[in-house]
C-alpha cells in the first residue's frame, strides 16, 4: 500500500477544514473496511486519510423532538444492531445490518461508510431509502440535507463536494402502525455482498388496519445505484391492500424497473427473477408481521 499521512480531527469544523486544506489528495476514513481494501488493491491511493471516528458528534443514535431518529454517520453496525432505540423504532435497520459481513467487520464498519461507499450492493441503502432517510452533510459552506436518493450519483459516486462529509442519517417519524423488512440474497448466506437486496416498508391505515396508508419499495444491487421502485409502490397504493395477487404484481413491477447487469456474481436474468421474488416475499412479510402484532 502506498504510504499516507493520518489525521484525526475531533470536531466537524476541524474535519471539514482539514479536508479543505489537504484538497483532493485526502479522503475521509471511518471503519476502513471498504477504503483500506481499496487502498491495498491500489484502486485508490490517497496521500492523506482523515479519520472521522474521533468526532463525537458523528457517533451515536438519538431520538429528535420531532420524532425523527438521527444516526451519526460514524455509528458502527454493531452499535446499530444493539441499540434499543433502533430495535424498538427502526428494527429494519438492525435486520439489514445483521445480513452484513461478520461480527469482526460489523464492529468496525459504519453506517456512514456503507452509504458513502455508494456501491450498488451497499446493504444499508435500501432500508434507509424505504425509511425515506435524509443525509445531513457538513461542508465549507455550512450544512445541507439531501434525500438519501440524491446522495447516490453513480457506482462509487456521491453528491459530496470538496470538503464535505456525511454527518448523520435522519429518519423521519413514521406513522404509528408500520412494518418493514429487508431481504437480501447472497449465494453463501453470509460474508456475501448482495446479489439483490429489497427493502419494503408499509404504513397501515390506523382506522382500517387491513388497508395500506403508504408503501415504499427500495432495491439494491440491480441498478447503478440503490433506488426507490416507484411503479412497484404505485401498484400497492392503487390496490390499497396486500395479498398474494398484489404482492405478485408488485414484484413484477419492481422487476420491470430494475436495470441489473451480469457480472461475476450473477446474470442479469437471475437478478431480475430475484427482484420479482424477493419484492413479493418482502411485501407478504410486511403483512405477516402486521398480523403477528
Ligand atoms: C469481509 C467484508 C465483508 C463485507 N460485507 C459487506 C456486506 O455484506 N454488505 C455491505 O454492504 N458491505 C460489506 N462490506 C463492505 C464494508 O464493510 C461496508 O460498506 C462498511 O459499512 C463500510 O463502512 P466503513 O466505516 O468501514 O467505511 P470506510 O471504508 O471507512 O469508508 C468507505 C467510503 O466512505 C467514505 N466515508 C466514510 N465515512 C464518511 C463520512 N462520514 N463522510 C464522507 N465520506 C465518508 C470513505 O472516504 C470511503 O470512500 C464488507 C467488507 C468486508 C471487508
Amino acid at each position: 500500500m502506498k504510504q499516507f499521512l493520518y489525521h484525526r480531527p475531533t470536531t466537524v469544523k476541524d474535519l471539514v477544514e482539514t479536508l479543505m486544506e489537504l484538497g483532493p489528495s485526502a479522503v475521509p476514513i471511518a471503519g476502513g473496511t471498504d477504503l483500506v481494501v481499496q487502498m491495498k488493491d491500489g484502486a485508490v491511493a490517497p496521500e492523506h486519510v482523515v479519520d472521522v471516528m474521533g468526532v463525537p458528534e458523528l457517533r451515536g443514535i438519538h431520538a429528535g423532538e420531532d420524532g425523527a431518529v438521527r444516526i451519526g454517520s460514524a455509528t458502527t453496525l454493531k452499535t446499530l444492531m444493539e441499540s434499543t432505540l433502533i430495535l424498538d423504532r427502526l428494527p429494519i435497520l438492525a435486520e439489514a445490518a445483521r445480513t452484513m459481513a461478520c461480527a469482526e467487520v460489523r464492529g468496525m464498519a459504519t453506517i456512514g461508510g456503507n452509504v458513502c461507499s455508494a456501491v450498488p450492493s451497499a446493504d444499508m441503502a435500501p432500508p434507509l431509502l424505504a425509511l425515506d432517510a435524509g443525509a445531513v452533510i457538513a461542508g465549507p459552506l455550512g450544512r445541507r440535507t439531501v434525500g438519501l436518493g440524491e446522495l447516490f450519483v453513480g457506482p462509487r459516486r456521491t453528491c459530496l463536494g470538496a470538503g464535505e462529509v456525511l454527518v448523520e442519517l435522519s429518519v423521519p417519524r413514521l406513522g404509528s402502525s408500520w412494518t418493514g423488512t429487508y431481504l437480501k440474497y447472497g449465494p453463501r448466506g453470509g460474508m456475501d455482498l448482495a446479489v439483490t437486496g429489497v427493502a419494503v416498508v408499509v404504513s397501515w391505515d390506523t382506522a382500517t388496519p387491513a388497508r395500506v396508508a403508504d408503501i415504499r419499495v427500495a432495491l439494491g444491487a440491480v441498478a447503478p445505484t440503490a433506488f426507490r421502485a416507484a411503479s412497484a409502490e404505485d401498484v400497492v397504493r392503487e390496490a390499497g391492500v396486500v395479498d398474494e395477487r398484489v404482492a405478485g404484481l408488485c414484484g413484477e413491477a419492481a422487476e420491470a424497473e430494475a436495470k441489473p447487469i451480469s457480472d461475476i456474481r450473477a446474470s442479469e436474468a437471475y437478478r431480475r427473477t430475484l427482484v420479482r421474488v424477493l419484492t413479493a416475499r418482502a411485501l407478504m412479510t410486511c403483512l405477516h408481521r402486521r398480523d403477528a402484532r
